[in-house]
């Protein structure tokens, strides 16, 4: 389990920093998520080491992992965040962040959700639209304050990854083209409350190669040469987004982030001093770091294959469902026996999509055994809903060699919670 960061078996049973999961379980049972902290720490440090050659900033995309605690030791760690919604917001501040270190991006941007960016005095606002810059402006200037915008550039690259988690091609909703862009930046000093602080983008999800990046930084870079004059930009802020690939199978590869800093500092040249940038991995940070901790409710004999059903489906973990994502599968206890048996491993869910792997070789398991659904640290819990009414899996972070339950799981009566059933005299009568 080369590619799982933090979790390895010790005599036969998984364990992250040497706690056996099976602790963990009996307290909490299953299904639950588990986070090693300290993985993702490691995979922060290695980011910034990756672009310690520039003046950078790393926000983290608090959509791939919202959970609190992960979220205060990297604020603890000085990370900035990058918030798709005022919800992603109240989560970072309530965590500690620094709001200086704070990006809001996203392409529907409510009056709300800048309203809480203005209020927070957040870094920076992404600005997608023309029609997103009059409402920034609108609202900066009511409250006498000034948002910094960058101008998020639709590249027009395909960055060669699953058509749901592309962003940057022209017929994507994301991102301004280079012509907007420019218009823009020729009529900014008509626009009060805001400033332009430079450019950015954001190609997509699961990128594994350099190129997609290249071709979009060069394609920033001219846009950037157009407007500096028109906004007298002397210390610009580029923002490449995040996208950066990791394996989700044994031996798979990882983009190398170092890779994207040497093109930088190339392109740059020795204007690379007078640039800031900022990247905002998500997946990269957190997907190798967590796990999904199952127990097998059935084992189903049907007539060509053997189903294994888990107490946790597409609810809990919806990326195979979503985008037939592979996700490694091992027993917690390391069997002894030698059987491998392939086994279609489903959730309870009603649904046919509820499938987390087809023919999955795995050694005999019985009802009671349980399993880890791998790599499911990023776009797992962040994803989960109640969808058949059920409730949402308990979440727990390790550091330091204690556990911590981060969220417990939500008690029934909280499925209901904000429901305003009727009662007994408006109750209509069948
Ligand atoms: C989702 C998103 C990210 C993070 O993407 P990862 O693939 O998780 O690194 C970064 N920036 C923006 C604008 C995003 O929408």
């Amino acid at each position: 389990m080369t590619f799982t960061d933090g979790f390895t078996y010790r005599d036969s049973v998984l364990t992250c920093d040497d706690i056996p999961l099976t602790d963990i379980l009996r307290e909490t049972k299953t299904p639950v998520y588990i986070y090693s902290l300290r993985a993702v720490l490691d995979r922060l440090e290695q980011h910034r080491n990756a672009f310690a050659g520039l003046n950078h900033h790393v926000c983290y995309a608090v959509k791939a992992n919202p959970s609190l605690p992960l979220l205060q030791v990297l604020a603890q760690a000085k990370a900035g965040f990058d918030v798709n919604s005022r919800g992603e917001l109240f989560r970072a501040l309530r965590a500690g962040a620094d709001p200086s270190r704070i990006i809001m991006t996203g392409v529907g941007k409510s009056r709300e959700d800048i309203e809480d960016g203005l209020a927070a005095g957040i870094g920076w606002f992404n600005a997608e639209s023309a029609s997103e810059c009059r409402l920034i402006s609108e609202i900066a200037s009511a409250h006498g304050s000034t948002a910094t915008l960058l101008l998020r550039l639709n590249p027009d690259v395909d960055a060669g990854t699953h058509p749901y988690i592309s962003t940057g091609e022209s017929d994507h909703k994301f991102g301004l083209s280079a012509a907007d862009i420019r218009s823009l930046a020729a009529q900014a000093s008509w626009l009060p409350g805001v400033h332009i602080g430079g450019l950015a983008f954001h190609l997509g999800s699961q990128i594994f190669s350099a190129l997609p990046y290249r071709e979009a930084l060069r394609h920033l870079m001219r846009t950037l040469e157009d407007i500096t004059p028109l906004l007298e930009l002397q210390h610009p802020v580029i923002d490449i987004g995040g996208g950066f690939g990791v394996p989700y199978e044994e031996d798979g590869e990882s983009l190398d982030p170092g890779i994207i800093a040497e093109m930088l500092l190339d392109l740059l040249g020795p204007q690379s001093d007078d640039v800031t940038l900022i990247t905002e991995p998500g997946r990269s940070l957190v997907a190798n770091a967590g796990i999904l901790v199952s127990t097998v409710e059935h084992v189903k004999p049907a007539h060509d294959r053997i189903f294994l059903v888990l107490d946790a489906g597409m609810n809990d973990l919806l990326r195979p469902a979503l985008y037939n994502a592979d996700h490694g599968i091992v027993p917690l206890r390391e069997s002894l026996g030698t059987v491998t048996v392939f086994y279609d491993v489903v959730g309870p869910v009603c649904e046919s999509s509820d499938t987390f792997a087809r023919r999955y070789p795995l050694p005999e398991l019985d009802r009671g055994d349980t399993v880890a659904l791998l790599s499911a640290g990023a776009y797992g819990a962040s994803m989960s809903s109640t969808y058949n009414s059920r409730p949402l899996a308990p979440e727990v972070v390790v550091l330091n060699g204690r556990w911590h339950l981060a969220r417990e799981r939500q008690p029934l009566e909280d499925l209901l919670r904000g429901e305003r059933p009727f009662t007994a005299p408006e109750a209509p009568r069948a």
